[in-house]
C-alpha cells in the first residue's frame, strides 16, 4: 500500500535473486517511519522557530494533532510521510495558525489524495463489563437511550474502564476523552471512569455522563483539516436538552475534587 513497502520488497527480491547476503539487514518499514518522522520535525522546526517532534498514528480520522510539551509535539497519520515541502509548509502555517484557510484547503487535499491510506478495518473489541459494585451501566444506557434517543442509539456498548493514569492519555487509537468517561470512536464503546460506582453518586449524574458519551457516539463530528472539534455549537445545545443539566453541571464542580484525583 505504502511506497515505503513496495520499496522494500523490491529490495528484498534483488537480495534475493543475487544470493547476496546483506552488510546490515535492510531498513525496516518501521525504521522508514522513523526516518520520516525527523525528516518532517526538522522541516517543521525551521519553519516554525522551535523544536517540534512528530510522532505518525494509524488514526481513522484524526490526521492532524497537537500538543505543547516543551516542544511542539505534532500526532500526523503516517500517510504524512510522502508529504512534499508544499504540504509541509502549508502543515507549519497551519499550526501556527497563520492564514488557516488557505492552509487547510491544501491539507484537505493531500488527506483526500491519501485517503485509501486510512485504516477501514475495525479495531478487535476487547470485553467490557457493565456490571458494577452498585451501578449497572446496561441499565443506565438503556435508560438514557429510550428517554433521550427513543431506544435508536446502534451500535454502542458500555463497561467500566481502568482508572486513568498518564500513560491512558497516549493511547493511539482515537478516543474521545472526558474526566469521567471516553467514548472510543474505533469501537463504538463507552467507558466510564469506575470512581463513579459509588453510591455517593446520584441517578441524575451518571445518566448524564452516559448521555454526553452517547452524543458522541450519535452526532457526526466536524472535521477541518484532519483536526475534528469534539464539542461544537450542536454538541453543546444538544447538551442542555438534558433535563437536569444545570444540575449534573453543578454537581460535577462541587464533586470534581474526589471524582479525579
Ligand atoms: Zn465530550
Amino acid at each position: 500500500m505504502f511506497p515505503v513497502s513496495i520499496r522494500q520488497l523490491s529490495l528484498d527480491l534483488l537480495l534475493f535473486k543475487r544470493k547476496m547476503v546483506p552488510v546490515s539487514s535492510p531498513r525496516s518499514q518501521e525504521d522508514e517511519l522513523v526516518l520520516h518522522e525527523k525528516r518532517i520535525a526538522s522541516h517543521l522546526s525551521i519553519l516554525m522557530g522551535g523544536p517540534v517532534e512528530v510522532r505518525f498514528t494509524d488514526n481513522r480520522t484524526t490526521m492532524i494533532s497537537c500538543r505543547r510539551k516543551g516542544a511542539l509535539h505534532v500526532r500526523l497519520h503516517r500517510m504524512f510521510q510522502q508529504a512534499d515541502d508544499r504540504v509541509l509548509n502549508a502543515l507549519a502555517l497551519y499550526l501556527k495558525k497563520v492564514s488557516p484557510g488557505n492552509c487547510a484547503h491544501i491539507l484537505d487535499e493531500f488527506i483526500a489524495r491519501h485517503r485509501s491510506e486510512i485504516r477501514t478495518v475495525p479495531t478487535r473489541r476487547r470485553p467490557v463489563s457493565p456490571a458494577g459494585a452498585v451501578i449497572q451501566l446496561d441499565e443506565v444506557l438503556e435508560r438514557v437511550s429510550n428517554r433521550y434517543f427513543g431506544g435508536a442509539v446502534g451500535d454502542v456498548r458500555i463497561g467500566w474502564g481502568k482508572e486513568r493514569t498518564a500513560t491512558r492519555r497516549r493511547r493511539r487509537t482515537r478516543i474521545h476523552s472526558c474526566a469521567l468517561a471516553t467514548y472510543c470512536f474505533e469501537d463504538t464503546t463507552i467507558r466510564v471512569n469506575p470512581v463513579l460506582d459509588s453510591l455517593k453518586v446520584p441517578d441524575f449524574f451518571i445518566d448524564w455522563v452516559v448521555y454526553h458519551e452517547l452524543l458522541h457516539h450519535v452526532l457526526p463530528v466536524e472535521r477541518s483539516a484532519g483536526r475534528t472539534r469534539y464539542h461544537d455549537a450542536r454538541f453543546r445545545s444538544m447538551e442542555r436538552a438534558f433535563a437536569r443539566h444545570d444540575d449534573a453541571r453543578r454537581w460535577e464542580a462541587d464533586n470534581i475534587s474526589w471524582l479525579v484525583k
